[in-house]
């Protein structure tokens, strides 16, 4: 069958918005953005919308890059599935490329390749050096159509994209006081802000950070919202749990706690830290009666490679 962008995010319901508990007199909510679709999550399917709609007017091959554990690249493969759009990811990880190698691909990377990926394997030196690299940008020349994605995908159609949840979430809670969300590049917590702006809302947005010192935040999300001189935000950077892709065993022990509690999977890598920093907060904080809200991101795909996640401790 087949499928066009604007059909299919015509289609798109609401995700729901469910109360959970409340702590020390703050009302918790999560917005289960997980629930809108079931590979192309959370924020990736907003951040993707207005890229796919722009790559599918003139039929372009969309490629990005990313980690043996990138979302973005297992959302961005199924959406160039769904969408019939030729999709390429730059790899980091020249070894992974090996034949021999493929066995230890993980969820992500094989359900990319699945997709119908191409997937090019490079050395972390040169990944780290994507944006000025001769390799990189022989394959990006390779295809004449490209439509070049940043690592994970933020870039301002992914802005625009996210800010949309906003206007769902205002019209599903009268009045939401904080605001609390995962931030990995904050594409999507820079359209958070940008979300809560356009809706007038009186919230304050809390970025929690899963990189280890990740202070480049503040001058991202600056340089990609359009209003944070306009909404209250901050960015917290005690919740990482040893740095990205990593986590203790008792984040592990919340995050299955958190499930039975709530029947509400969460991920290793961003949503379990989010959610345990905001239940961390609320029992710290004397802040008066309010409504809280996490947002959930999705990232559940990568659950399936859980095995190969570092523990810190
Ligand atoms: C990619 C991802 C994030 C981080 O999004 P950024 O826009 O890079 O900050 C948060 N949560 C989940 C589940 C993700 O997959």
């Amino acid at each position: 069958m087949q499928h066009t962008p604007p059909d299919f995010f015509s289609k798109q319901t609401l995700t729901p918005l469910h109360y959970l508990t409340t702590i020390r007199h703050k009302r918790i909510y999560i917005k289960r953005d997980d629930l809108n679709h079931p590979t192309i999550q959370g924020n990736k399917l907003r951040k993707l919308k207005y890229n796919l709609l722009a790559a599918h007017q003139n039929q372009q091959t969309l490629i990005s890059f990313g980690g043996a554990y990138s979302n973005h690249i297992a959302a961005l493969a199924a959406a160039g599935k769904l969408f019939q759009l030729p999709t390429i990811g730059i790899i980091r990880g020249e070894e992974l490329g090996n034949h021999a190698n493929k066995q230890h691909w993980g969820h992500t990377l094989q359900s990319a390749h699945d997709n119908g990926m191409t997937l090019h394997f490079v050395s972390r030196s040169t990944y780290r050096d994507k944006e000025k690299h001769a390799d990189i940008a022989r394959i990006i020349q390779g295809d004449p159509n490209a439509y070049l994605i940043p690592e994970g995908g933020s870039n301002t159609l992914a802005v625009k994209g996210c800010s949309e949840m906003m206007s769902e979430l205002n019209e599903q809670l009268e009045q939401v006081d904080c605001l609390f969300a995962a931030c990995g590049t904050g594409g999507t917590f820079s359209g958070l802000i940008d979300g809560a702006f356009e809706q007038g809302m009186n919230c304050t947005l809390h970025a929690i950070a899963v990189l280890k010192g990740a202070h480049f935040l503040h001058a991202d999300i600056k340089r990609l919202s359009q209003h944070s001189q306009q909404i209250p935000w901050q960015v917290h950077h005690d919740y990482h749990f040893g740095g990205y892709a990593k986590h203790t065993t008792e984040l592990l022990q919340f995050m299955q706690t958190f499930n039975q509690d709530y029947t509400t999977p969460l991920d290793p890598v961003y949503t379990s830290k989010l959610a345990y920093a905001v239940f961390d907060l609320a029992k710290n904080s004397d802040t008066n009666a309010a409504n809280w809200v996490i947002y959930h991101s999705g990232g559940l795909q990568g659950n399936k490679q859980l095995n190969s996640i570092k523990t810190a401790n």
